[in-house]
């Protein structure tokens, strides 16, 4: 069974389009499917055309957000209500193009993530393709995904990925990358993009700054959430020893040369580095902590496994 999720806040004029347009493709499929429709809080009329559509269409199951969350926390809702084995994720704008399931879902036979590829993005240069171009190719390098396109949202997954993945801030578009973790197989697939018919776009430039922000976090918790103190370590060393070696070198000069060192910016720079090293060695050690507390209070091991074993198995290590 395939399970479509597709977010919409405020797609009043979208939605029937959308709907019609989505079920003439997948009523075409052979396979059994249903689409979750999240409503994200709008305010126009998109929450009652959604019910209507339900009530209609035994296919069709709505979540209504008490408000705006995002469009991450309605991709998490989805997943967590899907029931599919493989989660198909769209927008709700008519921008994504459901003509490009079929081939999206024929792929995800043999890759746990196919990735859409909007190769021919129908959106403003400056304000969009720019910096979306920007902040592609910083996350392929960052993060060591190799794809074009992370803001897609044409995406399918194997529902067991989709699932085991926690979503936060506007994490969305670096679940490929956040996967990878898991060691997954992915895809990538040039897809249709339309331009905006109804409606605006939820988002401004202001979300370049975001995503940076979720790089660095995503990066982080990639290299490091296993082990903060080698994040925090090295630096913190560097820098006691650095402050060691300034603040010897002052007091050779005081005991030895008989100099004042009072009024030396030197002698600042010497005490900062100390104490910031310090700082940076006992954060490395609270992260250590926090890791732990992580990992045991939620059962999550620090691995993960191709077919899921038996409760027993699964438990963390020590
Ligand atoms: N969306 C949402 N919640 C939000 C913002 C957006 O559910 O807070 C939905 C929106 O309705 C659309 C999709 O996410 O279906 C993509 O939004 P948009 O088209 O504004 O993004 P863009 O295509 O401009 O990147
Ligand atoms: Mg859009």
């Amino acid at each position: 069974m395939v399970s479509i999720v597709v977010p919409l806040y405020n797609e009043e004029e979208n939605i029937r389009l959308l709907y019609s347009s989505l079920k003439g493709v997948m009523d075409a499929l052979q396979e059994d499917y249903e689409i979750i429709f999240v409503d994200d809080g709008s305010t126009d009329d998109t929450a009652d055309i959604l019910d209507e559509i339900e009530q209609n269409d035994r296919k069709v199951n709505v979540l209504h957000f008490r408000r705006n969350f995002g469009q991450t926390a309605a991709f998490a809702a989805g997943f967590d209500h899907a029931r599919g084995d493989v989660i198909v994720t769209m927008d709700g704008d008519m921008q994504n193009d459901p003509k490009d399931i079929p081939s999206l879902l024929e792929m995800s036979r043999e890759f746990d993530i196919v990735s859409g590829w909007r190769k021919n993005r129908k959106d403003r240069f400056i304000t969009r393709r720019l910096p979306s171009m920007l902040a592609n190719w910083l996350i392929s390098r960052v993060t060591g995904v190799r794809l074009h396109d992370y803001g897609c949202s044409l995406k399918a997954y194997r529902a067991d990925v989709a699932k085991n993945i926690r979503l936060y801030g506007e994490m969305h578009r670096f679940l490929p990358a956040i996967a990878n973790w898991y060691g997954v197989r992915i895809a990538e697939i040039e897809t249709t993009h339309h331009p905006r018919r109804y409606g605006r776009s939820k988002y401004g430039l202001s979300r370049t700054i975001k995503v940076i922000l979720d790089l660095i976090t995503v990066k982080f918790l990639q290299s490091f959430s296993t082990k903060p103190i080698q994040a925090f370590g090295p630096i913190g060393l560097l820098s006691v020893f650095l402050g060691l070696l300034i603040s010897s070198y002052l007091s050779f000069e005081k005991f030895f040369l008989g100099k004042t060192i009072g009024n030396r910016p030197l002698l600042l720079l010497g005490v900062l580095l100390i104490i910031v090293g310090i700082q940076l060695v006992g954060m490395g050690l609270l992260g250590e902590m926090l890791v732990r507390v992580y990992h045991e209070s939620q059962g999550k091991p620090i691995y993960t496994l191709k077919q899921p074993k038996s409760e027993k198995d699964t438990k963390p290590n020590p």
